[in-house]
């Protein structure tokens, strides 16, 4: 489908993910090297916190595939442990101690759940779209929860899940203004034909749940602001193609440069960003042992940005 442009040109749809335009937000010059050159920037060394999240949302998902009749503790434990990612941590015995706090991360997580209550989608890709974008991501987790005596055949209320494995501390203004999650809720809607108005952080660390319930009306308030955001990259990403006429690339690829960018993989390739903030070692946006069971109410300045 093509739209108007800025110039009376037909426009494209512009085709995302809610990555790509969160990216956008935090930082435009990030965002061009990240989807933009080519060939791509190097990156940093891999962070050992993505290689925990990843391991983690890898075990949880293995166990969801499971036959229901393995869907056990220690299985979740067991997946967790085979399935280790080792990249980012400082040595061996870094790697051995967050395995098996994830290990017993993972473990307490699986005891809250029925492991006979179907998830309708794991990792589930899911899309949709307007005149103007085309938004496609992945759910960690996509729940129907009919009431425990099955709901007399009725269907139940869909919800987003989204597991969080970083030690930064969650409120429920996590979930009510995260715009991933109210793209990933509108497109299930579409994928399911219902309603899907139900979003929810599950932080692992704390057992925590942080749930939002949002409306016709702040989804489709959320949906707008995705556009406006595509529209400009839209733009930005026409103008870099075009070879840049009308404005240098810092000028539509502005830095912002903040204690942030210590944690950007770019951060090598941005002056800007290099003395923003103090580089960090891969293993440095892990748990320390005072926080290892990072209790609400634990600062969490200093963390990496949302695994
Ligand atoms: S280092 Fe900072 S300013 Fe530079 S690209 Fe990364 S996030 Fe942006």
């Amino acid at each position: 489908m093509e739209q108007l442009g800025f110039e009376g040109m037909p426009r494209r749809l512009y085709a995302c993910t809610p990555t790509r335009l969160s990216t956008w937000l935090d930082c435009p010059r990030r965002y061009r090297m990240s989807y933009l050159d080519r060939p791509p920037p190097s990156k940093g060394p891999p962070w050992a916190h993505n290689s925990l999240g990843a391991s983690i949302h890898n075990a949880l998902a293995g166990w969801w595939r499971l036959p229901r009749r393995e869907r056990s503790v220690a299985t979740a434990g067991d997946l967790l442990e085979r399935g280790w990612l080792e990249s980012g941590y400082a040595d061996d015995a870094q790697s051995l101690l967050h395995r098996r706090r994830a290990r017993s991360m993972v473990e307490a997580y699986v005891c809250g759940l029925d492991p006979a209550r179907e998830p309708l989608g794991v990792e589930r890709t899911v899309a949709t779209k307007t005149d103007l974008i085309a938004i496609s991501g992945r759910i960690d987790r996509l729940d129907d929860r009919r009431a425990a005596d099955g709901g007399g055949g009725k269907p139940g209320e869909l919800v987003v899940v989204d597991y969080k494995t970083g030690r930064h501390l969650l409120t429920v203004d996590d979930a009510r203004t995260s715009l991933p999650l109210a793209l990933y809720a509108l497109a299930a809607e579409r994928v399911m034909r219902r309603p899907c108005q139900r979003v929810e952080l599950h932080h692992l660390p704390t057992g925590q749940v942080l749930a939002w319930e949002h409306t016709p009306e702040s989804l489709h308030r959320q949906l707008r602001r995705a556009e406006d955001i595509a529209a400009e990259c839209a733009e930005a990403d026409e103008r870099f193609r075009g070879g840049m006429t009308g404005g240098s690339v810092d000028e539509i690829f502005q830095p912002r440069p903040g204690s942030w960018c210590g944690w950007c993989d770019f951060r090598a390739h941005c002056p800007e960003g290099g003395s923003a903030a103090v580089p960090r070692r891969p293993w440095d946006g892990l748990a320390s042992a005072d926080d290892a069971d990072s209790r609400p109410g634990l600062s969490a300045a200093g963390s990496p940005p949302l695994v």
